[in-house]
């Protein structure tokens, strides 16, 4: 009989076939076709699991098209790209960048919008949303015409690639696996580690002799082996933002998040988002060990800073009140609701309390020559 539930498919999985490592449970709980997490539902905002940058305020998804339309022009603006978004949840970011970047000359009419999404629900919310431009959805970077210079942008993609966790105790390496505990609940256990997830490992790691776990992912590195070589048979620059670390550790991050709040990974299969901290360090070891120059992470506060957002956050403000004079009716002080929620979102987007240092912005490309702006502030 086939399962009607994610946790039964999981069960009837590993009484077939045996423990499965994190990344497995990970992969089906956020995409299985018919189960997963992101596969049915839009979790974004107040209402659902968690909030992200751009819908947060539009002045993110601004500061990353003013960013963007700088590295065109730095690359020569060529007159045909592909605008690569991977993992564009409800399609504000790519919407914010293409209305931020309409008076730069040529850019709309060279853009190849192109959404890497896997969600059919996220799909249609993209379609709606960026209903005025041509797009193009894609599966993976396969389908990417080969001929022209790339852009790529990914918010919170990376974290939801599937993690394995490795574990080193006595003596050895060993496999964290989902296995099935008292009552067919599902529990961690230690299984033998799969070479192929061994050698991910960086040496610093592998030869370090110490005890505790170690986050890997094959999805993170395939997608990023895959960036590297089409930037640089192509020409591009990719942009990566997320929460993570900046150097290669151990410790265990991966989490499962329901109505903004933590939850135990095992708690509701595929109805939690589940993600792990990017380890920023693999991405840039990743990128030069492929021939590709790394600028960057840089903390989301000093990248945003850098660009300028509270001078857009004073011209967003500035813009109110000029509403408020032309409105005759508007009495004095309508707009405070307004100033601080623009305040406020800044704030959310900057401080180190908040998103500003937890979160890192790393930009990959094919070319040393172009120094995207932003970056003189490295990690
Ligand atoms: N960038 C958006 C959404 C982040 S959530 C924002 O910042 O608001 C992660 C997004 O990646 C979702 O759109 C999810 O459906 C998508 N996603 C996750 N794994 C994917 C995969 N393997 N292939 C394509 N899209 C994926």
């Amino acid at each position: 009989m086939s399962p009607r539930t994610l946790p039964d498919l999981i069960r009837q999985r590993i009484v077939q076939h045996g423990p499965m490592g994190l990344d497995e449970y990970m992969a089906l709980c956020l995409g299985h076709p018919e189960f997963g997490y992101y596969m049915m539902r839009d979790p974004f905002g107040a209402a659902g699991d968690f909030t992200t940058a751009p819908e947060i305020s539009q002045m993110f998804g601004e500061m990353v098209g003013a960013w963007l339309a700088d590295v065109w022009i730095k690359m020569g603006s060529p007159s045909q790209f592909t605008l690569l978004e991977a993992g564009p949840g409800r399609g504000t970011l790519m919407a914010d960048i293409m209305r931020s970047t309409k008076r730069v000359a040529g850019f709309h009419a060279a853009a190849h919008i192109h959404l890497m999404e896997m969600s059919p629900v996220l799909k249609a919310a993209q379609a709606q949303v960026l209903a005025d431009y041509d797009v193009v959805w894609i599966d993976g970077l396969g389908q990417l015409d080969p001929t022209r210079p790339v852009l790529i942008v990914g918010n919170e993609f990376l974290d939801a690639l599937p993690v394995a966790q490795l574990e080193h105790r006595d003596g050895r390496w060993w496999e964290r696996m989902v296995g099935l505990g008292e009552g067919d609940s599902l529990c961690l256990g230690l299984g033998d580690v799969d070479p192929a997830k061994l050698a991910l490992l960086p040496p610093e790691i592998l030869n370090a002799r110490r005890d505790g776990i170690f986050e890997t992912s094959r999805e993170v590195n395939q997608f990023l082996k895959s960036v590297n070589n089409i930037l640089l048979k192509q020409g591009g620059v990719a942009l990566f933002v997320d929460y993570g670390h900046v150097i290669s550790d151990f410790g265990e991050t991966l989490q499962a998040m329901k109505s903004h709040k933590y939850v135990d990974i095992f708690d509701t299969p595929g109805s939690a988002d589940l993600t792990a901290h990017v380890d920023f360090g693999n991405v840039a070891r990743i990128a030069r060990e492929g021939g590709m120059t790394v600028h960057g992470p840089v903390t989301q506060g000093a990248f945003l800073k850098n660009l300028g957002i509270e001078y857009r956050a004073q011209k967003l403000i500035e813009g109110l009140s000029g509403a408020e004079q032309q409105n005759a009716s508007s009495v004095c002080g309508v707009n405070e609701p307004q100033i601080e929620a623009i305040m406020s979102a800044l704030n959310r987007l900057i401080d180190t309390k908040q998103m500003g240092s937890l979160f890192k912005i790393i930009a990959l490309s094919h070319d040393p020559e172009i120094i995207p702006a932003g970056f003189h502030e490295s990690l």
